[in-house]
């Protein structure tokens, strides 16, 4: 599926998601509106291959099984603490983290990672934001 970034709709990313995307409505509408300002291949991209989770109302835990993320998937998490932020600022850092799923970075935890690598990927994570995002 190919979308131009104008006539992608809200409601066309949450059915491209389908069960990838858990949160509360405001974090959903986050997600949403971060991959509208992304070019269409980019999102297309994020839309098969990640999982945003957040906390959600009737929520109070959930499991997702090493079996649920198929190889090659990742899992970006939202923190309550980011969502009270400034919609900006959410955009930015889920943009942020996005940068780093497409660059293939290997920031899980649990990997092993020298402090020079870290910084570089933060700076390129930023870059990669940066591009998208300042023009908007
Ligand atoms: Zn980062």
């Amino acid at each position: 599926m190919f979308w131009g970034a104008d006539q992608m709709s809200e409601s066309a990313v949450q059915k491209a998601f389908g069960h990838k995307l858990i949160g509360t409505p405001f974090m959903k509408k986050m997600v949403e509106r971060t991959l509208m300002r992304l070019p269409p291949k980019i999102a297309d991209e994020i839309m098969k291959h990640c999982w945003f989770v957040g906390s959600f109302k009737d929520g109070w835990a959930f499991t997702i099984r090493q079996r649920d993320l198929k190889k090659g998937e990742c899992l970006i998490f939202l923190s309550d603490e980011l969502l009270g932020e400034d919609p900006r600022q959410i955009i930015w850092t889920i943009t942020h983290e996005i940068g780093h799923v497409i660059l293939g970075h290997r920031n899980s935890i649990g990997a092993v990672q020298t402090k020079s690598e870290i910084k570089r990927q933060e700076k390129e994570a930023d870059e990669f934001a940066k591009r998208y995002l300042i023009a908007g």
